[in-house]
């Protein structure tokens, strides 16, 4: 076997902080994740682990000085060897985390691969009709999500078995991808990113951990909501994982379309046809609000398009106070059949209006032609 300094590339006379330097150094150029499927790479990087594990330790160090290699075999102090991965964990330990991210320029890894991990948040996309709402309304859902599995507990271990490093990634939960000059790091395929795998996989959920389940959840729908409301049931989302809590179920509301009634925010709009003596004479027309029904009052001389506003009989508030207001816009539908005695009494009306000229009875149609005539006369 090479000598210790050699393969650390430096010279006996190295101090302990060149050591280290040197150390890191090749580590992170030969690290598997930086060279992945590299077998050579990955022995480099192994006996430079094994080189500094002596010659980064004062005391290990004066023996190999003395002894040479043989102080580390059979008998010698110190066999077996620490762990490469957690060797190199901790010659960048004190320079924190992060250190692993800028050199190997992947995405930021989680701080503890093997701690508690809180569970994703569902969504539910839950259609309601506009009466519901408009009322409110209590609905049971079902849907699929996980659940810890019974066998394991969630482990994804046989009982009676326990976790070991993942073989692919080596521990780090990261595999590298060369990209051109950049090694992108990817999660591990493996052990989606923890770095341990089940030594032996549960049979009931195959080393996940988890299986599905078909939930029931009652939800409570409180009367104003609007498309895009979220509700919040608490703990109903995917389970945590190692202690980590659950997480949410959010159910989203998506309000059907209604026949008559549209909606912005609290207010509401309904058009009210209304026939031509009532929109000429005035009167009192039922128009429907979510409320129920209500009588408006239409003035007389009422024209297609006017609105009026029918105040807090809109959609209530999802604060729980108070409610939008209604608006009624009003069109004047033309009798699309008549009988002869109609016919008879329109032509008389509008005869009326020939005899009398019109008098102010149409401002918008005097008025109209008034400009219309303008036109014709500038370009004659
Ligand atoms: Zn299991
Ligand atoms: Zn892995």
């Amino acid at each position: 076997m090479a000598d210790y300094y050699e393969i650390l590339e430096v010279t006996h006379e190295a101090t302990d902080t060149e050591i280290k330097k040197s150390y890191r150094r090749l580590a992170v150029k030969y690290h598997p994740d930086k060279n992945p499927g590299d077998k050579s790479a990955e022995e480099h990087f192994k006996e430079i682990s094994h080189a500094y594990e002596i010659l980064g330790n004062p005391e290990k160090r004066q023996l190999y000085d003395q002894y040479g290699e043989a102080a580390f075999t059979n008998g010698g102090m110190g066999g077996g060897g620490m762990d490469p991965f957690d060797l190199f964990r901790e010659a960048f330990g004190g320079m924190g985390g992060g250190i692993f991210d800028s050199f190997f320029g992947g995405q930021s890894r989680r701080s503890d691969p093997n701690g508690p991990v809180d569970g994703s948040d569902l969504r539910y996309n839950l259609e309601i009709t506009f009466e519901e709402a408009v009322f409110g309304a209590d609905r049971t859902i079902e849907f699929q999500r996980m659940s810890a599995c019974e066998v394991c507990s969630g482990s994804g271990c046989e009982p009676g078995t326990s976790r070991k490093r993942c073989p692919r990634c080596g521990g780090s939960g990261q595999i590298g991808m060369s990209q051109g000059f950049f090694t992108i790091m990817h999660e591990c395929p493996n052990c989606h990113g923890a770095g341990v795998m089940a030594e032996k996989p549960c049979r009931q959920c195959g080393g996940s951990g988890q299986r599905k389940v078909k939930r029931t959840v009652q939800v409570h729908i409180p009367p104003g909501v609007d498309t895009g409301t979220r509700m919040r049931v608490a703990g109903e989302g995917e389970p945590g994982l190692r202690g980590g809590r659950n997480g949410d179920l959010f159910v989203i509301t998506h309000v059907r379309e209604h026949e008559i009634f549209q909606r912005d925010g609290l207010s509401v709009y309904c058009s009210v046809p209304i026939d031509f003596p009532t929109a000429a004479l005035g009167g009192t027309v039922d128009v429907p609000t979510v409320t129920g029904k209500t009588s408006l009052e239409i003035p007389a001389g009422t024209q297609t398009g006017d609105v009026f506003t029918i105040r807090g009989k809109g959609m209530p508030s999802l604060r729980g106070q108070g409610r939008g207001d209604h608006y009624v816009k009003v069109f004047v539908e033309v009798p699309k059949k008549l009988s002869d005695e109609q016919r008879n009494a329109l032509k008389h009306y509008s005869e009326t209006f020939q005899s009398k000229g019109n008098g102010g009875s149409h401002p918008v149609r005097e008025n109209f032609l008034e400009k219309a005539k303008r036109f014709f006369q500038i370009g004659a």
